[in-house]
């Protein structure tokens, strides 16, 4: 039974139909589950990449946020300097904090956690009342002199004031009279008053002196002030936290736990940090922390190329997304905010990376599939197609060879069977037998060429000839049998044809099957013409007849292997070997063969064969 390869019999053109089918089969769809895998895979690792990605954000965010919160506790302890370097006296201890710069303000404490300084009058003058004995002292004197003329009594109240060494005097309030009375006295005089000059300076002075006895905040400011209303400017950055420190003690009251960020009661955007030891609280505005804790954050974090940002936590929104990690009790209400945009660019850019490593890989896979598939497929046709061929070749061989042969021996059989053989019966039967022998020589001729060819072992030997020479090699060897009535065999040569490279016995060869054709094909009354001309740069050998001929969709087809056309030739015998192996002789002589058939009327095959270039 023959195989499956065997049984394909398949023209070129639907070969490379199979070939492709099979290739869009063995590629496309693998191509297509492999794009579908692929975008599962990207959609499920887009999704855990930005889940890895939140995930490392955020711990990175938290340990941002560890180290905002230990910041803000580092900020709470005085520096070293601070804490050995403290002066005496609340004032001075209040400019010292102050100088380092950290905070707005800052607010000195009692022991029990009241402010100190910066605070309202009153809390100062509570903790003075020695004073109240001298004050009434100066409150009568007062009385009586700035009943006449206001400037001098101030001016004269101030001498008393500095003979009785009683500088430290204050108000009921707390406010310290010597300064109040050097302003009252200024504001009563003209400028070019003998002592304006050293009263302005004296007032100076104690409006910058933060040394006991100390003057309270609010007088300070009111005064500083008044001084700069003629033309006298003190320390802008200590006015505005003196202002800040006062406002803040005006309703204070002292944080419960050291390092944590309280906010100011009654004020906007303000906020408390307690010193662990409890006598100093740090007031710090909203802008300044963030200004001082971003950069932290981000120095922390910038490696990675992230930007953050410091942002008040917003109420009611306790579910949000986004990557933030609050700071936490450090700072209620206040958290550390990655940048979105950036983290989502490099999240895109991660999935993109992995798409085009996926799709690298899928593009990679299906050429690869192509080029296997294609090789496979050809593999398997081409094992197909000689599988094929040798099973036509056999099975043609074993039928053509079978009846001439029983032919023959019927006919053998049958004259030595006979006694006394019939002389004209024998000459008539041997004839018989020379046809039947010269056709199986043609058929093994013919099979021994192909076999030659179909191996690649088919030598030629090239001579210069002459064309004549072919035609009339090949006229010699079919003569006889075109000597037949009902045959018109004519030859025209032009004369004069240059010589040609061929291999003589070859070429007449395929001369031979052409006119052999043209005879089989021919009906009854046989005109069969070869001509031998010069065409441009070729010799061409055409053969001519008037016989059954073919319709255009053979002309190609008929110089396959085993091909013949159905119904052609009156079941003339044939293996369809003839025109194949006249087109490997012609291809070998570099030269082409030319079919030109109508059907009913005849045929013209024409040979061209390069002339040989003249000798330079
Ligand atoms: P074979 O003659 O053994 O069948 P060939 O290869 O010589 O094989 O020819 C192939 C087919 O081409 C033939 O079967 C025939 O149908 C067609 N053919 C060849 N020569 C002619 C011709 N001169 N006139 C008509 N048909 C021809």
């Amino acid at each position: 039974m023959p195989s499956l390869a065997s049984r394909i019999r398949l023209s070129p053109r639907n070969e490379l139909i199979l070939t492709l089918g099979i290739l869009v089969l063995a590629v496309a769809l693998p191509a297509v589950a492999l794009m579908w895998s692929t975008r599962q895979i990207l959609d499920r690792e887009s999704r855990n990449l930005r889940v890895d990605y939140d995930r490392l954000h955020r711990l990175q965010l938290q340990a941002a946020s560890l180290e905002i919160a230990n910041r803000i506790r580092a900020l709470a302890s005085p520096t070293p300097e601070e804490a050995t370097n403290t002066p005496p006296g609340v004032g001075r201890r209040f400019l010292e904090l102050l100088g380092s710069g950290k905070a707005d303000s800052v607010l000195i404490l009692d022991e029990q956690g009241r402010p100190l300084y910066p605070a309202p009058a009153w809390a100062i003058s509570a903790s003075r009342p020695d004073d109240d004995a001298a004050l009434k002292q100066l409150m009568a004197l007062w009385e009586e002199v700035a009943t006449n003329a206001p400037a001098e009594g101030y001016l004269q109240t101030l001498r008393v004031l500095k003979a009785e060494k009683l500088g430290a005097a204050r108000t009921l309030s707390g406010r310290l009279i010597v300064p109040s009375l050097e302003w009252a006295a200024l504001s009563m005089m003209d400028p070019g008053h003998p002592e304006y000059r050293s009263t302005l300076d004296s007032l100076d002075r104690h409006v910058r002196d933060y040394s006991d006895p100390l003057m309270p905040a609010g007088q300070r400011l009111f005064l500083r002030d008044r001084l700069r209303s003629v033309g006298i400017d003190g320390p802008a950055s200590a006015e505005e936290a003196e202002r800040l420190g006062l406002a803040a003690a005006i309703s204070f009251r002292r944080p419960e736990i050291p390092g944590i960020l309280e906010r100011a009661r009654d004020m906007e955007s303000v906020w408390m940090l307690r010193s662990p030891e409890g006598t100093a609280v740090w007031l710090f505005r909203e802008e300044r922390l963030r200004q001082l804790l971003e950069p932290l954050a981000q120095r922390s974090l910038a490696p990675q190329g992230y930007t953050v940002a410091l942002e008040r936590i917003p109420k009611g929104t306790p579910e949000r997304n986004g990557i933030q990690s609050p700071i936490g009790e450090a700072w209620p209400g206040w958290e550390l905010r990655l940048d979105g945009t950036q983290a989502d660019l490099e999240i895109q850019q991660a999935i993109r990376r992995q798409a085009l490593l996926h799709l690298l890989t899928a593009v990679c896979a299906i050429v690869l599939g192509s080029v296997l598939g294609g090789l496979a497929v050809r593999r398997f046709l081409q094992q197909a197609r000689s599988t094929q061929v040798r099973h036509d070749f056999l099975s043609l061989v074993s039928h053509e060879l079978r009846t001439p042969l029983t032919s023959v021996r019927m006919l053998v059989d049958s004259l030595a069977g006979d006694p006394n053989p019939d002389p004209e019966r024998t000459r008539q039967y041997l004839g018989i037998i020379a046809r039947e022998n010269q056709r199986l020589s043609r058929l093994v001729d013919d099979f021994l060429t192909f076999s030659r060819i179909e191996r690649g072992r088919m030598t030629y030997d090239f001579q210069t000839v002459a064309p004549e020479e072919i035609a009339e090699a090949a006229v010699g060897s079919v003569r006889t049998r075109f000597s037949v009535p009902g045959c018109d065999f004519r030859i025209e040569t032009s004369p004069d044809l240059p010589p040609i490279e061929a291999d003589v016995p070859s070429l007449s060869t395929a001369l031979i099957n052409l006119l052999e054709n043209a005879f089989k094909y021919s009906g009854p009354e046989k005109r069969i013409l070869l001509t031998t001309t010069r065409q441009n740069g070729d010799i061409c050998f055409a053969v001519v007849d008037n016989g059954c001929g073919f319709t255009p969709d053979h002309r190609e087809r008929i110089f396959e292997r085993f091909y013949r056309v159905q119904g052609s030739g009156q079941g003339s015998a044939g293996v369809g070997l003839g025109l194949h192996i006249v087109k490997s002789i012609v291809e070998a002589h570099r030269g082409r063969i030319e079919v030109d058939s109508t059907p009913g009327h005849g045929s013209r095959f024409a040979i061209h064969i390069p002339i040989t270039p003249p000798n330079p």
